[in-house]
């Protein structure tokens, strides 16, 4: 079956005969006297029916996975692939990649629980020798830098590496990293997944179920899992995820080519722009640009922070995915130390009418000029 219907029937459990999935808010599952498992679960911090269905839902929307394991949020997931490395192992990681998993590879390299080394995987990398993952992040928080998969995979599994990718901002339906060599796959599940800004969760999917059993070890004894009410709201927006995406990645590919010819803006970043510098490797490995676009302003910071402040309809907040239009300052947000350029906006263009969102950033760009 294909997408749009695996979306609404893979890991649908009707319990009790209701169109709407079956909520079992229980932690604990009666088993036999020899501790039988008479219903398929015994303690939810293990495994539960909702979060099973969940895992079968996203299993079976990723191309190549065999297997999930959906944990509490984006960053548990993160630690749950990180966390079964052994002790001071070597991860690549990006140069650029969510600020959040940059601080967690950054506190762990404290303690001496992994050794990070940030490159460039956005074009050709030399890898170390003794690296044992690599992380990657495609298309990257926030320009949309991409990493080419399949040719970094050939390269860590020459040196016995294996490949984690983020994922989240394509979601399962626009790349497919497992099918092009990489080990694991991980999405924030707060993002387009849950897809309304109600719910945390993230998930780790791979190709080889023996490499996903210390990750759900790890899951169960860390108590990072998923709870019942959030996997079912993730599997109520897995649902919509594929009509979703359609008018997300529309509404942006629109949005992102009017920006481009603005005189206020210098640049935009989305991959299905041809500017985009890997535009190429966009249309081989993506199937549409997803739904954010970033931009930056000719007039820098000032302008950045003036349009910010004049947008009516889109509103100032981190995250994307929900169905609501949002802008951000990203270097704001970094603080001190910033990575993201000063005249940096980040919009998570969402569903509503795209000549309203054209409408209102022209207002606030009519601020700058
Ligand atoms: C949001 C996000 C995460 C973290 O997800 P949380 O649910 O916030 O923990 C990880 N990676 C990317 C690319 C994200 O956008």
């Amino acid at each position: 079956m294909r997408p749009e219907t695996l979306a609404i029937h893979a890991g649908l459990s009707r319990r009790d005969g209701g169109m709407s999935p079956s909520l079992q808010l229980s932690t604990t599952f009666a088993h036999g006297p020899a501790y039988e498992l008479l219903h398929g679960h015994a303690y939810s911090r293990h495994s539960g029916p909702n979060v099973c269905d969940l895992e079968t839902r996203l299993c079976a929307l990723e191309g190549g996975a065999a297997g999930a394991v959906c944990f509490a949020s984006g960053v548990a997931a993160t630690a749950g692939v990180l966390g079964v490395l052994p002790q001071g192992a070597r991860v690549v990681f990006p140069a650029e990649f969510y600020l959040d998993n940059r601080r967690l590879a950054l506190l762990w390299a404290q303690a001496g629980r992994l050794q990070p080394v940030f490159l460039d995987l956005f074009g050709e990398a030399q890898l170390p020798t003794d690296t044992a993952l690599v992380w990657l992040e495609t298309p990257s928080n926030p320009r949309l830098q991409l990493s080419d998969i399949e040719a970094i995979s050939r390269k860590a599994h020459a040196i016995g590496a294996r490949v984690a990718v983020d994922s989240t901002f394509a979601t399962p339906l626009l790349q497919s990293p497992l099918l092009l060599g990489a080990d694991y796959v991980v999405h924030a599940l707060t993002k387009y997944i849950g897809g309304h800004s109600d719910a945390m969760g993230g998930v780790v999917l791979a190709g080889d179920p023996a490499a996903l059993e210390p990750v759900r070890t790890l899951r169960a004894l860390s108590g990072g899992v998923l709870s019942p009410f959030n996997a079912w709201l993730c599997e109520r927006g897995a649902a919509t995820l594929p009509v979703r995406m359609e008018r997300h990645c529309a509404n942006a590919l629109y949005l992102a080519n009017w920006l481009s010819t603005h005189p206020a803006v210098d640049v935009v970043h989305y991959p299905f722009l041809p500017s985009h510098p890997r535009h190429a490797l966009a249309q081989r490995q993506m199937r549409a640009g997803g739904g954010v676009v970033s931009f930056e302003l000719r007039g820098g910071r000032e302008a950045a922070l003036a349009v910010a402040g004049a947008v009516r309809l889109f509103c100032n907040a981190t995250s994307f995915g929900g169905v609501e239009s949002l802008i951000e300052h990203r270097a704001s947000v970094e603080g001190a130390g910033a990575t993201s350029p000063q005249g940096l906006l980040r919009l998570a263009v969402g569903l509503e009418h795209v000549q309203d969102l054209k409408e209102d950033l022209a207002q606030a760009l009519a601020q700058v000029r």
